[in-house]
């Protein structure tokens, strides 16, 4: 059990009005958690205190060699007024994995689950009840050691900050043209592909910009050294219907495990479907599509739940997926999470968390 202390702020903001237009992480609460590391003491002074800005040394190592991590999970509002997590300790396990990999110490699981809920809590009123809205919270890490020198980090800082957003796409549940990046990688096995840090999307940046201006949305990144296998998109894992199985790259290393992935996995195998976890190379994809078995494509995440694809790049081709409509697969899965997620459908999963 941590001791959190809570201090609420004096000048609560305005809480966006009904109907506004939320975006996605533009607008914040007014509280946030904070706990502190440092070496030899371990976490301590969890707290709530009010939303601010960080005072911190201009050496502070995050800032030089980027020594951090974040995740990303939401809290729904449900039609029986109770907020709900999906799969908090899910988060919570990656964020160690991630911590592993980065040389940020360990932070127990039932820690990280606790200060979620506790500012969550704190925050209720803030989350949004229109359709397809929830509370994004954005759980980070940063290395604060004054230090200029490269190695990890004897001091930390755990944040949570909560942002109300509404959908994730403007354009709601509607297919998304995706980019086949064949020029710069994203990720290689024995890397960071599979942790969640900030670097892996400071190295997505330049294809993100280039595949925007050229009309599409997002950016499917190849496997970085043959550049021939499917890997993910810039924040989303990927699904295809390919003959009537679902099949999704396998975790190599340099994916990064969504909690989404594992849970559309569970879903289709409850279904009836066949599912593939496994290499798949964009040759593959174009013989499919050419041959009409391609049938659906969709990306899964957090922040967009199911966002289907209508239109993949690569190279010269551009392949059309199921006459740029939503597959039948991607609408059964939207349907099914996001009822479990705002209580509308049962939760024989056990996948959700009241806070
Ligand atoms: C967070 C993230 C995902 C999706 O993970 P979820 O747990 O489903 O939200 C996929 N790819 C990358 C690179 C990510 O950072």
């Amino acid at each position: 059990m941590l001791n959190i202390k809570i201090e609420k702020t004096t000048t609560p903001k305005e809480k966006p009005a009904k109907g506004q237009k939320l975006g996605f992480g533009k607008i914040f609460t007014d509280h946030m958690f904070v706990m502190d590391y440092t070496e030899g003491q371990g976490w301590h002074d969890a707290r709530i205190v009010p939303f601010q800005d960080l005072v911190m040394s201009p050496a502070a190592m995050v800032f030089h060699y980027g020594q951090e991590m974040f995740e990303g999970l939401k809290a729904y509002k449900g039609v029986d007024g109770k907020v709900r997590l999906f799969r908090p300790d899910m988060n919570a396990k990656r964020t160690n994995d991630t911590n592993d990999r980065l040389c940020i110490p360990q932070l127990p699981v039932e820690d990280f689950v606790e200060a979620v809920k506790a500012v969550v809590k704190v925050d209720e009123d803030w989350i949004p009840t229109e359709d397809g809205t929830s509370l994004y919270i954005r759980p980070f890490i940063i290395a604060t050691d004054e230090f200029l020198g490269v190695a990890p980090s004897k001091t930390y800082k755990f944040i949570i900050i909560l942002a109300p957003s509404g959908a994730y796409y403007e354009s709601g549940l509607a297919p998304v043209g995706i980019w086949i990046e064949d020029e710069y990688v994203r990720a290689v096995k024995g890397g960071m592909g599979f942790a969640k840090t900030g670097g892996n999307y400071a190295a997505s940046l330049i294809a993100q910009v280039k595949a925007h201006d050229d009309g599409y949305s997002q950016v499917l990144w190849l496997d970085g050294v043959e550049r021939k296998y499917i890997e993910e998109v810039g924040a989303m894992n990927i699904f295809f219907k390919i003959d009537g199985k679902i099949v999704t790259p396998m975790l190599n290393g340099s994916i990064l495990p969504g909690v989404t992935r594992n849970s559309v996995i569970a879903l289709c195998k409850k279904m009836g479907y066949e599912v593939e976890e496994r290499r798949i190379s964009a040759q593959e994809l174009i013989e499919a599509q050419k041959s009409g078995k391609l049938e659906e494509c969709f990306g899964t995440g957090t922040a967009a739940v199911i966002s289907p694809v209508g239109k993949l790049r690569y190279v010269d081709d551009v392949m059309i997926i199921n006459n740029n409509e939503i597959g039948e697969v991607s609408q059964k899965l939207y349907d099914t999470l996001t009822g479990i997620q705002w209580g509308k459908r049962e939760d024989d999963m056990g996948w959700t968390v009241e806070v």
